[in-house]
């Protein structure tokens, strides 16, 4: 089968043999969502060598529950050992022995077929496109931030980063009720997340340094409640740091291939947590899409073949890209 992998420090389309592990289910891949971990990885982070891909959809084909075959699933990308203790108190998530599908120890979605534990996968239903269950993964880390902290209708809360992940943030948060703003830098990402009801701000500078906000800066004198950042970049957690009240929360959600630095003396003396925030649960990601609450399809920047993947990388790769999908 063909499968776009990294290897030797570059990406290329091969041809490789179809996965197949013991006591796994084999899925057909419909369609893959090119995710910013993808394109961090292409350049080294995760020490990772092989297919890349975490975000699918597809076909079960063979799978030990006889039950998945031939059912559209989409899968949890966490493969735990089973046997330590996060893994019986039913969290593979931070098994340190944990595989991740595209990211750690095995092979992931940007090919033809991939393989997962039986458990890790989920029926789409039937309401929900390809398109749109593409995006459970994305959609369910969005909602982790919710699964950690409490966010109320009275609180202030900004997502700092237009990108997919803000975009998907913002529409997850907006649900709440609270007091919203998601801040960028890209028109075009604003307008979208404005005509999905968010309240945007726009940083004049072309870096995420503080005193460059418009907008935010009547709100910045009793800060907000909550700050997410969701940037990519670096400057992200400084910008939040100017941004958070005195004991308020900051949740990080980039994942960055070196060491970031910032002042860590303004989280002492302004008592402010800090919460990473990684994968979230995919049941609560399916019901949502199936609500049809949360509009994704308008962040699908561009379809490529999987045949074309390098190409589509290239694309994700830059600044300012939406979601790119590859077809099978
Ligand atoms: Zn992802
Ligand atoms: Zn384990």
């Amino acid at each position: 089968m063909k499968a776009l992998r990294f290897e030797d420090n570059k990406l290329n389309l091969a041809d490789v043999a179809i996965p197949r592990r013991d006591g796994e289910a084999l899925v057909r891949t419909t369609v893959a969502g090119i995710c910013s971990t993808d394109v961090e990885i292409a350049r080294g982070y995760a020490d990772f060598r092989g297919t890349l891909g975490h975000e699918f959809v597809g076909v079960v084909e063979e799978s030990p529950d006889g039950s998945q075959i031939g059912r559209r699933v989409v899968g949890e990308i966490n493969a735990g050992c089973g046997q330590c203790d996060h893994c019986r108190e039913n969290d593979p998530r931070h098994c340190p022995d944990r595989t991740a599908l595209g990211i750690r120890g095995r092979d992931g979605a940007f090919a033809e077929y991939l393989s997962l534990p039986p458990r890790n996968l989920l029926i789409v239903p039937d309401g929900v496109s390809d398109r749109q269950a593409v995006f459970t993964e994305p959609l369910a880390a969005a909602l982790e931030i919710l699964d950690q902290v409490e966010i109320r209708a009275s609180h202030r809360v900004a997502v700092v980063g237009d990108g997919k992940l803000g975009q998907l943030i913002s529409r997850v948060i907006a649900r709440t009720g609270c007091d919203l703003t998601l801040i960028g830098k890209h028109d075009a990402k604003l307008e979208l997340a404005a005509r999905a009801g968010v309240k945007t701000a726009k940083l004049c500078s072309d870096d995420f340094s503080r005193h460059v906000m418009t907008e935010v800066v009547a709100t910045k004198a009793r800060g907000f409640d909550f700050v997410v950042e969701a940037s990519g970049s670096s400057g992200g957690i400084e910008l939040a740091l100017d941004l958070i009240r005195p004991r308020g929360a900051i949740i990080l959600k980039s994942t960055f291939r070196g060491a970031v630095r910032f002042d860590a003396s303004r989280i002492v003396v302004n008592e402010v947590s800090v919460i990473g925030s990684r994968c979230g649960r995919f049941e609560s990601a399916l019901r949502l899409l199936e609500s049809g609450e949360v509009d994704v399809e308008s962040l699908v920047a561009r379809e490529y073949r999987l045949a074309d993947g390098v190409e589509a990388m290239a694309e994700a790769r830059r600044p300012g890209t939406l979601k790119v999908l590859l077809t099978n």
